[in-house]
Protein backbone atom coordinates (compact mmCIF):
# COMPACT_ATOMS: atom_id res chain seq x y z
CA UNK A 1 0.00 0.00 0.00
CA UNK A 2 1.13 3.47 -0.77
CA UNK A 3 0.00 5.01 2.43
CA UNK A 4 1.54 2.69 4.62
CA UNK A 5 3.63 4.05 7.08
CA UNK A 6 3.02 5.45 10.57
CA UNK A 7 0.54 8.03 9.13
CA UNK A 8 -3.73 8.00 10.00
CA UNK A 9 -5.49 6.18 7.43
CA UNK A 10 -9.18 7.42 6.46
CA UNK A 11 -12.39 6.42 4.52
CA UNK A 12 -10.86 4.41 1.20
CA UNK A 13 -7.83 3.10 2.42
CA UNK A 14 -8.82 2.24 5.38
CA UNK A 15 -11.64 0.22 3.37
CA UNK A 16 -9.03 -1.22 1.11
CA UNK A 17 -6.73 -2.48 4.21
CA UNK A 18 -9.92 -4.03 5.77
CA UNK A 19 -10.39 -6.02 2.14
CA UNK A 20 -7.01 -7.12 1.91
CA UNK A 21 -6.48 -8.59 5.32
CA UNK A 22 -8.60 -11.53 6.44
CA UNK A 23 -6.80 -11.95 10.22
CA UNK A 24 -7.67 -8.84 12.28
CA UNK A 25 -5.74 -9.52 16.16
CA UNK A 26 -7.27 -6.68 18.14
CA UNK A 27 -5.80 -6.02 21.69
CA UNK A 28 -8.67 -4.86 24.08
CA UNK A 29 -8.05 -2.57 26.64
CA UNK A 30 -7.81 0.91 24.92
CA UNK A 31 -8.94 -0.64 21.31
CA UNK A 32 -11.90 -2.69 22.14
CA UNK A 33 -13.25 -0.98 25.79
CA UNK A 34 -11.75 1.28 28.40
CA UNK A 35 -12.45 -1.04 31.59
CA UNK A 36 -16.06 -1.71 31.73
CA UNK A 37 -16.76 0.98 28.90
CA UNK A 38 -17.03 -0.16 25.42
CA UNK A 39 -15.02 2.16 23.12
CA UNK A 40 -17.81 4.08 21.30
CA UNK A 41 -18.58 2.40 17.45
CA UNK A 42 -16.21 -0.93 18.30
CA UNK A 43 -19.00 -3.86 19.22
CA UNK A 44 -20.02 -2.85 15.60
CA UNK A 45 -17.07 -2.85 13.81
CA UNK A 46 -16.41 -6.10 15.64
CA UNK A 47 -19.75 -7.49 15.10
CA UNK A 48 -19.34 -6.40 11.08
CA UNK A 49 -16.39 -8.10 10.74
CA UNK A 50 -17.00 -11.58 12.07
CA UNK A 51 -20.47 -11.11 9.93
CA UNK A 52 -18.29 -10.94 6.96
CA UNK A 53 -16.54 -13.72 7.18
CA UNK A 54 -13.17 -12.39 8.94
CA UNK A 55 -11.25 -13.67 11.44
CA UNK A 56 -10.96 -12.01 14.12
CA UNK A 57 -9.33 -12.84 17.67
CA UNK A 58 -8.79 -10.97 20.48
CA UNK A 59 -5.18 -10.47 22.39
CA UNK A 60 -4.59 -9.37 25.89
CA UNK A 61 -1.95 -9.23 28.38
CA UNK A 62 -4.66 -8.76 31.01
CA UNK A 63 -4.05 -12.00 33.13
CA UNK A 64 -6.77 -11.44 36.14
CA UNK A 65 -9.92 -13.21 34.44
CA UNK A 66 -10.21 -16.68 32.61
CA UNK A 67 -11.68 -16.65 29.25
CA UNK A 68 -15.43 -17.28 30.11
CA UNK A 69 -15.52 -14.20 31.87
CA UNK A 70 -14.08 -12.31 28.83
CA UNK A 71 -17.01 -13.77 26.33
CA UNK A 72 -20.01 -12.46 29.24
CA UNK A 73 -17.63 -8.84 29.16
CA UNK A 74 -18.02 -9.34 25.67
CA UNK A 75 -21.51 -9.83 25.01
CA UNK A 76 -22.28 -7.30 28.18
CA UNK A 77 -20.76 -4.21 26.14
CA UNK A 78 -22.45 -5.52 23.05
CA UNK A 79 -19.93 -7.98 20.87
CA UNK A 80 -22.50 -10.36 20.82
CA UNK A 81 -20.71 -12.93 18.25
CA UNK A 82 -17.54 -13.28 20.19
CA UNK A 83 -16.76 -17.07 21.35
CA UNK A 84 -14.34 -18.38 23.89
CA UNK A 85 -11.99 -20.04 20.70
CA UNK A 86 -11.13 -16.17 19.67
CA UNK A 87 -9.81 -14.98 23.01
CA UNK A 88 -6.13 -15.20 23.80
CA UNK A 89 -5.16 -14.04 27.32
CA UNK A 90 -2.09 -13.98 28.87
CA UNK A 91 -3.26 -16.52 31.46
CA UNK A 92 -4.79 -18.55 28.82
CA UNK A 93 -1.40 -18.66 26.99
CA UNK A 94 0.58 -19.14 30.17
CA UNK A 95 -1.10 -22.64 30.81
CA UNK A 96 -0.77 -23.27 27.31
CA UNK A 97 2.88 -22.70 27.87
CA UNK A 98 3.33 -24.80 30.69
CA UNK A 99 1.26 -27.36 30.04
CA UNK A 100 1.98 -28.01 25.64
CA UNK A 101 5.83 -26.37 25.33
CA UNK A 102 8.01 -27.07 29.21
CA UNK A 103 5.00 -29.86 30.17
CA UNK A 104 5.58 -28.90 33.86
CA UNK A 105 5.84 -31.77 36.32
CA UNK A 106 5.44 -30.51 39.82
CA UNK A 107 3.51 -27.10 41.04
CA UNK A 108 3.46 -23.86 39.97
CA UNK A 109 4.00 -20.94 42.43
CA UNK A 110 1.35 -18.46 40.96
CA UNK A 111 1.98 -14.82 41.74
CA UNK A 112 -1.75 -13.59 40.66
CA UNK A 113 -5.44 -13.32 41.09
CA UNK A 114 -7.68 -15.85 41.36
CA UNK A 115 -8.46 -15.85 37.70
CA UNK A 116 -5.48 -16.48 36.69
CA UNK A 117 -4.94 -19.83 39.02
CA UNK A 118 -8.87 -20.88 38.24
CA UNK A 119 -7.10 -20.95 33.76
CA UNK A 120 -3.77 -22.93 35.26
CA UNK A 121 -6.38 -25.42 37.07
CA UNK A 122 -8.53 -25.86 33.51
CA UNK A 123 -5.74 -26.92 32.31
CA UNK A 124 -4.61 -29.16 34.65
CA UNK A 125 -1.68 -27.45 36.25
CA UNK A 126 -1.56 -27.98 40.10
CA UNK A 127 -0.55 -24.80 41.91
CA UNK A 128 0.64 -23.90 45.22
CA UNK A 129 -1.98 -23.74 47.58
CA UNK A 130 -1.22 -20.78 49.87
CA UNK A 131 -2.25 -21.05 53.56
CA UNK A 132 -4.15 -17.72 54.72
CA UNK A 133 -2.24 -17.73 58.41
CA UNK A 134 -1.86 -14.06 59.22
CA UNK A 135 1.22 -14.74 61.47
CA UNK A 136 3.67 -16.75 58.22
CA UNK A 137 6.43 -14.97 58.00
CA UNK A 138 9.40 -15.80 55.35
CA UNK A 139 10.76 -16.96 58.42
CA UNK A 140 8.60 -19.44 59.60
CA UNK A 141 6.29 -20.63 56.67
CA UNK A 142 6.60 -23.82 54.57
CA UNK A 143 7.87 -23.96 51.55
CA UNK A 144 6.61 -26.49 48.90
CA UNK A 145 9.38 -29.35 47.85
CA UNK A 146 7.90 -29.93 44.44
CA UNK A 147 8.05 -26.35 42.83
CA UNK A 148 8.83 -26.23 39.01
CA UNK A 149 7.56 -22.66 37.84
CA UNK A 150 7.12 -19.63 39.04
CA UNK A 151 4.39 -17.45 37.03
CA UNK A 152 4.17 -13.89 38.12
CA UNK A 153 1.19 -11.71 37.01
CA UNK A 154 -0.83 -8.79 38.16
CA UNK A 155 -1.85 -9.69 41.77
CA UNK A 156 -4.05 -7.00 43.43
CA UNK A 157 -2.91 -8.78 46.88
CA UNK A 158 0.39 -9.36 46.80
CA UNK A 159 2.52 -9.52 49.76
CA UNK A 160 5.64 -9.23 50.90
CA UNK A 161 5.51 -12.65 51.94
CA UNK A 162 4.50 -13.81 48.31
CA UNK A 163 7.89 -12.41 46.47
CA UNK A 164 10.05 -13.89 49.75
CA UNK A 165 8.69 -17.29 48.83
CA UNK A 166 9.14 -16.76 45.02
CA UNK A 167 12.31 -15.24 45.38
CA UNK A 168 13.22 -18.72 47.80
CA UNK A 169 11.65 -20.92 45.02
CA UNK A 170 13.77 -19.30 42.02
CA UNK A 171 17.24 -19.91 43.71
CA UNK A 172 16.58 -23.60 41.91
CA UNK A 173 17.90 -23.17 38.83
CA UNK A 174 15.70 -26.28 37.86
CA UNK A 175 12.57 -23.93 38.54
CA UNK A 176 11.34 -22.07 35.74
CA UNK A 177 10.81 -18.26 36.02
CA UNK A 178 7.61 -17.16 33.83
CA UNK A 179 5.71 -13.66 33.89
CA UNK A 180 2.53 -13.16 32.21
CA UNK A 181 3.21 -9.84 30.38
CA UNK A 182 5.53 -7.54 31.27
CA UNK A 183 3.24 -4.22 31.25
CA UNK A 184 4.70 -1.82 33.32
CA UNK A 185 1.60 0.15 34.24
CA UNK A 186 -2.49 0.68 33.23
CA UNK A 187 -4.07 4.22 33.17
CA UNK A 188 -7.04 4.39 35.41
CA UNK A 189 -9.34 7.08 34.95
CA UNK A 190 -9.19 10.53 36.70
CA UNK A 191 -5.26 10.49 35.82
CA UNK A 192 -4.66 7.22 38.10
CA UNK A 193 -2.52 4.46 37.30
CA UNK A 194 -2.09 0.91 38.39
CA UNK A 195 1.20 -0.96 38.02
CA UNK A 196 1.57 -3.51 35.83
CA UNK A 197 2.93 -7.21 35.79
CA UNK A 198 5.69 -6.12 35.03
CA UNK A 199 6.34 -4.23 37.73
CA UNK A 200 5.99 -6.84 40.26
CA UNK A 201 8.70 -9.60 37.70
CA UNK A 202 10.98 -6.70 37.93
CA UNK A 203 11.16 -7.06 42.04
CA UNK A 204 11.90 -10.73 41.25
CA UNK A 205 14.37 -10.25 38.44
CA UNK A 206 16.34 -8.23 41.01
CA UNK A 207 16.08 -10.98 43.93
CA UNK A 208 16.81 -13.67 41.85
CA UNK A 209 19.55 -12.48 39.43
CA UNK A 210 17.35 -14.51 36.61
CA UNK A 211 15.02 -13.23 33.78
CA UNK A 212 11.60 -14.20 33.48
CA UNK A 213 10.40 -15.81 30.58
CA UNK A 214 7.41 -13.25 28.94
CA UNK A 215 4.77 -14.77 27.77
CA UNK A 216 1.83 -12.15 26.64
CA UNK A 217 2.40 -9.49 24.06
CA UNK A 218 5.28 -8.65 22.39
CA UNK A 219 6.63 -12.09 23.07
CA UNK A 220 5.51 -14.33 19.63
CA UNK A 221 4.25 -17.32 21.72
CA UNK A 222 0.14 -16.08 21.43
CA UNK A 223 0.64 -15.79 18.12
CA UNK A 224 1.85 -19.13 18.12
CA UNK A 225 -1.06 -20.24 20.11
CA UNK A 226 -3.08 -18.56 17.94
CA UNK A 227 -1.47 -19.96 14.18
CA UNK A 228 -2.05 -23.57 16.25
CA UNK A 229 -6.01 -23.01 16.87
CA UNK A 230 -6.55 -21.20 13.47
CA UNK A 231 -5.37 -23.42 10.74
CA UNK A 232 -3.49 -21.89 7.68
CA UNK A 233 -2.98 -18.10 9.50
CA UNK A 234 -0.76 -16.45 7.07
CA UNK A 235 0.95 -13.15 8.91
CA UNK A 236 0.68 -11.22 5.33
CA UNK A 237 -3.01 -11.85 5.79
CA UNK A 238 -3.25 -10.24 9.54
CA UNK A 239 -3.33 -6.83 11.23
CA UNK A 240 -2.55 -6.22 14.57
CA UNK A 241 -4.56 -3.58 16.32
CA UNK A 242 -3.37 -2.45 19.56
CA UNK A 243 -2.97 1.44 21.71
CA UNK A 244 0.65 0.40 22.82
CA UNK A 245 3.75 1.38 21.11
CA UNK A 246 6.04 -0.72 23.05
CA UNK A 247 3.73 -4.05 23.11
CA UNK A 248 1.65 -4.26 20.73
CA UNK A 249 2.95 -2.72 17.47
CA UNK A 250 6.11 -5.04 18.80
CA UNK A 251 4.30 -7.50 19.19
CA UNK A 252 3.01 -7.41 15.42
CA UNK A 253 6.70 -7.00 14.49
CA UNK A 254 8.03 -9.50 16.04
CA UNK A 255 5.04 -11.92 14.39
CA UNK A 256 5.73 -10.01 11.02
CA UNK A 257 2.15 -8.84 11.42
CA UNK A 258 1.23 -5.11 9.68
CA UNK A 259 0.37 -3.02 12.12
CA UNK A 260 -1.95 -0.03 13.51
CA UNK A 261 -2.26 1.81 16.18
CA UNK A 262 -5.65 3.62 17.58
CA UNK A 263 -5.13 6.56 19.46
CA UNK A 264 -7.91 5.83 22.19
CA UNK A 265 -5.78 4.14 24.86
CA UNK A 266 -2.08 4.78 25.98
CA UNK A 267 0.23 5.95 22.90
CA UNK A 268 0.22 8.96 20.91
CA UNK A 269 1.46 9.36 17.35
CA UNK A 270 4.34 11.90 18.61
CA UNK A 271 5.67 8.91 20.32
CA UNK A 272 5.50 6.90 17.23
CA UNK A 273 6.91 9.48 15.15
CA UNK A 274 9.91 9.84 17.50
CA UNK A 275 10.49 6.04 17.29
CA UNK A 276 10.41 6.56 13.29
CA UNK A 277 12.95 9.00 13.70
CA UNK A 278 14.98 7.67 16.59
CA UNK A 279 18.73 6.44 14.90
CA UNK A 280 18.06 3.47 17.17
CA UNK A 281 17.30 0.80 14.73
CA UNK A 282 15.50 -1.30 17.09
CA UNK A 283 12.94 1.57 17.83
CA UNK A 284 11.73 0.98 14.48
CA UNK A 285 10.04 -2.11 15.17
CA UNK A 286 7.82 -0.09 17.42
CA UNK A 287 6.38 2.16 14.62
CA UNK A 288 2.39 1.37 13.77
CA UNK A 289 2.32 0.48 9.91
CA UNK A 290 -1.11 2.46 10.27
CA UNK A 291 -2.55 5.09 12.58
CA UNK A 292 -6.32 5.77 13.28
CA UNK A 293 -7.89 7.64 15.54
CA UNK A 294 -10.43 4.93 16.85
CA UNK A 295 -11.78 1.82 15.30
CA UNK A 296 -14.88 3.58 14.91
CA UNK A 297 -13.16 4.90 11.74
CA UNK A 298 -13.85 1.50 10.00
CA UNK A 299 -17.45 1.87 10.08
CA UNK A 300 -17.59 3.51 6.78
CA UNK A 301 -15.92 0.78 4.94
CA UNK A 302 -18.91 -1.02 5.87
CA UNK A 303 -21.65 0.55 4.31
CA UNK A 304 -22.76 0.12 0.58
N1 LIG B 1 -3.17 -6.28 32.86
C1 LIG B 1 -4.03 -5.65 33.69
C2 LIG B 1 -4.06 -6.03 35.12
C3 LIG B 1 -4.86 -4.63 33.20
O1 LIG B 1 -5.71 -4.01 34.04
C4 LIG B 1 -4.79 -4.30 31.83
C5 LIG B 1 -5.64 -3.24 31.28
O2 LIG B 1 -6.58 -2.78 31.87
C6 LIG B 1 -3.89 -4.98 31.00
C7 LIG B 1 -3.10 -5.96 31.56
C8 LIG B 1 -3.73 -4.65 29.56
O3 LIG B 1 -4.71 -5.27 28.79
P1 LIG B 1 -4.66 -5.17 27.20
O4 LIG B 1 -3.52 -6.02 26.72
O5 LIG B 1 -6.01 -5.70 26.79
O6 LIG B 1 -4.47 -3.73 26.87
CA1 LIG C 1 -4.04 -2.21 25.33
Amino acid sequence: FGFKGCQKIRGPQIRSLLEAKDFFLFDCDGVIWHGEKAITGAAKVVNALIRQGKNVVFVTNNCTRPRENYVHKFCRLGFTDVMLEQIFSSSYCSALYLRDVVKVRGQVFVIGCDGLRRELLEAGIPCVEEADDPDATIYNCALAPDVKAVLVGHDDKLTFLKLAKASCYLRDPDCLFLATDNDPWHPLSGGRILPGSGSLTAALEVASGRKATVIGKPSRFMFECISSQFRGVDPAQCLMVGDRLEVDMLFGSNCGLDTMLTLTGVSQIEEAQEYRNSDLSTNHSLVPDYVVDTIADFLPAFEE
